[in-house]
């Protein structure tokens, strides 16, 4: 199993060293012939959703990188991560990939409130420490996207088939939980693709 992180600005080596601790081999994408290399997942990182936004199309990866997801890659999007994902974004004027049937509220939390620590329960996961930074978050949800967190009654982590998304950075803490969901999740698709199911082999 490999997956892929984006790697064109943020905290891309923070999700390669949460991959690494599971065990699991990562690859960094930055430009498009990094797409010839055959992925089983993709992380989107946090950072800025506008630059990321930016580079995504001025780099050509765009229109492949969006098709592979409609297509059912699946894909993990933390923070501006999830501002690329969700459909609609109320605050800006543009959406990027928009796969996902999120609309997303960004820097939700103002400027005073821009970075805080809580812990909070994650269906199917359980409790786990959560770090926000001018973080986002998600206002509503649609055709069948599952919520799987909410902080003082907002959403921060949900799920559509084949793409998780979480308003907090997993990756800037020890808590390996939400990466081993995600590969867990590369690893359903991958029993599909052939047939079969492999979710025993945990890493
Ligand atoms: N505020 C950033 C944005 O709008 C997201 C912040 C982050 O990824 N930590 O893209």
């Amino acid at each position: 199993m490999q997956i892929g992180v984006l790697a064109l600005q943020g905290a891309f080596i923070e999700h390669e060293q949460m991959l690494s601790k599971l065990g699991v081999s990562s690859f960094e994408i930055r430009q498009k012939k990094d797409l010839e290399i055959p992925i089983d997942g993709l992380i989107i990182p946090g950072g800025e959703s506008t630059v990321q936004g930016k580079l995504l199309r001025e780099l050509d990866l765009f229109d492949s990188l969006k098709q592979r997801i409609e297509q059912g890659l699946p894909v993990f999007g933390t923070c501006a991560g999830l501002l690329l994902l969700a459909k609609k974004i109320k605050n800006d004027d543009r959406s990027h990939l928009a796969t996902m049937d999120i609309t997303a509220v960004r820097n939700a939390y103002g400027r005073q409130l821009g970075s805080f620590y809580t812990e909070e329960e994650v269906k199917g996961i359980g409790v786990i420490p959560m770090t926000f930074i001018r973080a986002p978050y998600i206002e509503s949800v649609s055709n069948g996207t599952e919520i799987l967190a909410r902080v003082e009654g907002h959403i921060v982590a949900a799920r559509q088939k084949n793409q998780l998304v979480t308003a907090f950075h997993p990756e800037l803490l020890e808590d390996l939980s939400v990466h081993r969901y995600f590969v867990d999740m590369v690893k359903g698709a991958l029993g599909q693709q052939w047939g079969g199911t492999n979710d025993k082999q945990r890493p």
